[in-house]
């Protein structure tokens, strides 16, 4: 939802927000923008994976009959729970920049309550990079990203062959300059036909498994108690370090260990 046009603080972001009721008009507004491209192009199953703070922000009596959605958290796949073999490709609404991205609108990775940066394989990596490896062990390619310019150039790094749609020029954490709801849908209706275009000649973004996972934690406390966890180690006194088999493995510890008691 960082992501999305228009969105720049946490009056966007949750159901204390002033704004965050309009915030979810804008977000169902670029999601449905994206199913209309897809369909523009042919017929498509469609799964829709709501994975903003409880997982429940779009308005989904506003979503075409024939996708289904994901809805609500915990879930082993968490930002990606929905994928398998058979999808041809992914599509990201509405991402944001990485923890150690500055000038971010919102940057941080996956908790920005609790976490100081996610590693793979010794690389720090944004929820899109995280994703497009969790989707890239199903074989599945990333096709889209809207967000805001930092977001959408971060995963093009790694995954050049990604359309993106840049809805927001980032000033910093709390500010941005962006388009607007009809722009920013507009935007993705276009990167989205490109995208599909493309169809068929996409590669899965795969990493080398097993996987060397590090992971930041704002409080000490936090990094004191994920290393009680058979196979993490702390490497400092805010991070821990460890190999995984796969990324299922990764998503999974992941939500376990931003889900603890605050300290
Ligand atoms: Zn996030």
């Amino acid at each position: 939802m960082e992501g999305i046009t228009g969105v720049v603080q946490p009056a966007q972001l949750g159901p204390e927000g002033f704004e965050y009721q309009r915030a979810r008009e804008w977000m169902t507004g670029e999601v449905s923008a994206a199913i209309a491209a897809i369909r523009d192009s042919g017929p498509a199953d469609i799964v829709v994976c709501d994975s903003h703070g409880n997982g429940q922000s779009l308005l989904i009596d506003k979503l075409p009959e024939d996708v289904q959605v994901v809805r609500g958290f915990p879930r082993p796949l968490e930002m990606m729970q929905g994928v398998d073999q058979s999808f041809a490709a992914a599509m990201f609404i509405g991402y944001h920049g990485s923890e150690w991205t500055p000038g971010a609108v919102r940057g941080h990775t996956i908790s920005s309550a609790r976490l100081l940066g996610v590693k793979l394989n010794g690389v720090e990596v944004s929820e899109g990079i995280y994703n497009a490896a969790l989707a890239g062990q199903f074989g599945v390619p990333i096709a889209f990203i809207s967000g805001d310019r930092l977001a959408v150039q971060q995963l093009q790094k790694a995954v050049p062959a990604a359309e993106g749609a840049i809805v927001k020029e980032p000033f910093g954490y709390h500010s941005a300059m962006t388009v607007t709801p009809a722009r920013g849908q507009a935007l993705i209706r276009d990167g989205v036909k490109r995208a599909m275009m493309k169809l068929g000649s996409l590669q899965p973004y795969r990493i080398t498994q097993p996987i060397d996972l590090e992971v930041g934690f704002k409080f000490t406390l936090d990094a004191e108690r994920a290393a009680f966890v058979p196979g993490l180690a702390r490497s400092d006194a805010h991070n821990v370090k460890g190999s995984f088999r796969d990324m299922v493995e990764i998503a999974k510890l992941l939500q376990v260990l931003t889900s603890l008691e605050a300290p």
